[in-house]
């Protein structure tokens, strides 16, 4: 499996699946849930809709992740999964590391051979981007499923340089 890096927008990744840094409610927010829904269009909170009112009545817990489509994107799909809020005083590595862990199992469960993920829990959920790089790149790894491809998609040139570090 090849881990490769990206400073960009990962609405325009050409890959089989496109991870978001959703909110347990899964019905949208900001940062790249924002622009996930807005680039894929309304057929994504369609879907999420759908998964509340069957498989997720009361959202998806943080560490866990579903799939919908991708609508206009040129991605096939999206696996949303849900990061933990940042604590200084609590440790929730496991559930961050259970974020890439779970996304990578659903992108199996799809025959996705390409993954796309943003850094989950770097941005209104405050984690520290160095300790999130860390975790990111040691979930991806110690996973190692069967697939072609994962990409970390960074938005910007610091959290670029935090995973380049990481890996
Ligand atoms: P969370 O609530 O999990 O912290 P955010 O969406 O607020 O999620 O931020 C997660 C990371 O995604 C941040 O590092 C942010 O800069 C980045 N980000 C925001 N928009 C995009 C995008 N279009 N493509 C890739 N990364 C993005």
């Amino acid at each position: 499996m090849d881990i490769t890096l990206v400073q960009g927008d990962i609405t325009e990744q050409r890959v089989d699946a496109v991870v978001n840094a959703a909110n347990s409610s899964l019905m949208g927010g900001g940062g790249v849930d924002g622009a996930i829904h807005r680039a894929g269009g309304g057929r994504i909170l369609q879907e999420c809709r759908r998964l509340r009112d069957t498989s997720h009545p009361d959202g998806l817990a943080a560490g866990d992740a579903v799939a919908t489509t991708a609508g206009e994107m040129p991605a096939t799909w999206v696996i949303h999964t849900v990061g933990p809020v940042y604590s200084a005083s609590a440790d929730r590595s496991h559930i961050l590391a259970s974020c890439y862990r779970r996304s990578l199992e659903v992108a199996e469960e799809l025959n996705a051979a390409t993954v796309a993920f943003p850094a989950v829990s770097t941005g209104v959920y405050g984690w520290p981007m160095d300790s999130a790089a860390d975790i990111a790149v040691r979930s991806v790894t110690e996973s190692s499923p069967t697939l072609g491809e994962v990409r970390f998609v960074l938005f910007d040139a610091q959290a670029y340089e935090a995973f380049s570090r990481a890996l």
